[in-house]
């Protein structure tokens, strides 16, 4: 299943970085130690990562934007365009255009796809494509992004798809992160979609939700679809069961249950411009719900979108339930601790 944001849209930011906070040469010697211990072996990787959390300084918990200057135009920007109309594109047919193996910090071994002539540059340009890589490397702590192991580079011209996570097509508990390199130029909308994009890895992922074999082996098959619906007695997204006390079964309990099945039949309309009017429709209904019209899609992506925000926003100090989304991590300790890990990451990664 396709974990992606589609963006109708670019950006335009004028605002000026700015220098923002430095955590310091003593975090990021840690992290690049753990980095570089990273190894496919389990018991060895989780050893990595008890090592580099026992001699880090406890991480500062910091419930502000730590460089506002970046995340500040990185949500406006995002805000902007949930007040626009967000009218379509044309979508040109994705292309994929290389495939690298990920290996920790490190992408390798890129696989060519046959392209037509006109996207043999964008396909051979490797320094973008590690630069991108490179700088979701940086975002995102190795050990929170072991579950992929591949990096795709795929176009569908500008603008629309700007990147998406899907399972890999021989493993359902490895992922695939895919990026159009036609999109990747404005830093702004890139770091929210990679924010975003992460966040479906850490809501999706095998350990939160158990991949299901049968629909990985036949994911067209609605009727095995519906047989493991039936046996799972928490909430199922399309990879699997979600575990009882996973982030996405406590988010859809608690936000969910009673739009769920009006939002379920928006799903079942096929026709594209009638499926989007249907959900700009459930989203006016429900505006105060969610934190972007894009949130309305479905629960995955509304856990999704709200992670997001939570990382690069501000803790929400109003009541409606779109806050409500976003304080819901808040009582994840774990989540907050990361959240600190990726803006301190985004503040010094981010290009000046
Ligand atoms: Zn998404």
């Amino acid at each position: 299943m396709k974990r992606l944001i589609s963006l109708f849209f670019m950006l335009t930011l004028l605002l000026a970085v700015q220098a923002c906070a430095d955590l310091g040469d003593e975090e990021v010697d840690a992290s690049e130690v753990a980095t570089e211990e990273f190894v496919t072996d389990v018991a060895a990787e989780e050893a990595a990562t008890e090592e580099a959390v026992s001699t880090e300084a406890p991480v500062e918990v910091i419930e502000g934007a730590v460089c506002i200057d970046v995340t500040g135009p990185i949500i406006e920007s995002v805000n902007a365009v949930s007040e626009s109309d967000g009218g379509s594109e044309t979508v040109l047919e994705e292309t994929p255009l290389v495939t690298y193996v990920v290996s920790g910090d490190e992408i390798s071994d890129p696989a060519l796809e046959t392209v037509p002539s006109e996207l043999e540059d964008q396909q051979l340009d490797e320094a973008t494509q590690q630069q991108v890589w490179e700088y979701y490397a940086a975002l995102i702590p190795a050990e929170n992004r072991d579950t992929i192991v591949e990096y795709s580079v795929f176009t569908d011209g500008v603008d629309n798809t700007l990147a998406m996570v899907t399972q890999t097509k021989t493993d359902p508990a490895a992922w695939s992160l895919q990026v159009d390199i036609a999109d990747t130029a404005n830093y702004y909308s890139l770091t929210y979609t990679l924010v975003h994009e992460y966040g479906h890895l850490l809501t999706l992922g095998p350990d939160q939700v158990t991949p299901s074999e049968a629909v990985f082996n036949d994911p067209e098959n609605v009727d095995v679809l519906n047989e493991e619906v039936a046996a799972c007695p928490d909430y199922f997204p399309g990879e699997g069961c979600s575990n009882p006390d996973s982030y996405i079964n406590a988010f859809y309990n608690q936000f969910w249950t009673e739009i769920y099945e009006e939002n379920q039949e928006i799903s079942y309309e096929q026709d594209p411009d009638l499926n989007q009017q249907m959900l700009t429709e459930f989203y006016d209904k429900y505006q105060d719900q969610f934190v972007t019209e894009y949130a309305a899609t479905n629960p995955e992506e509304d856990i999704t979108e709200s992670w997001a925000f939570f990382v690069l926003g501000d803790k929400p100090t109003g009541d409606s339930i779109a806050d409500q989304k976003v304080l819901f991590f808040y009582n994840y300790p774990e989540l907050v601790e990361l959240r600190s890990a990726i803006l301190g990451n985004l503040c010094t990664a981010f290009p000046q």
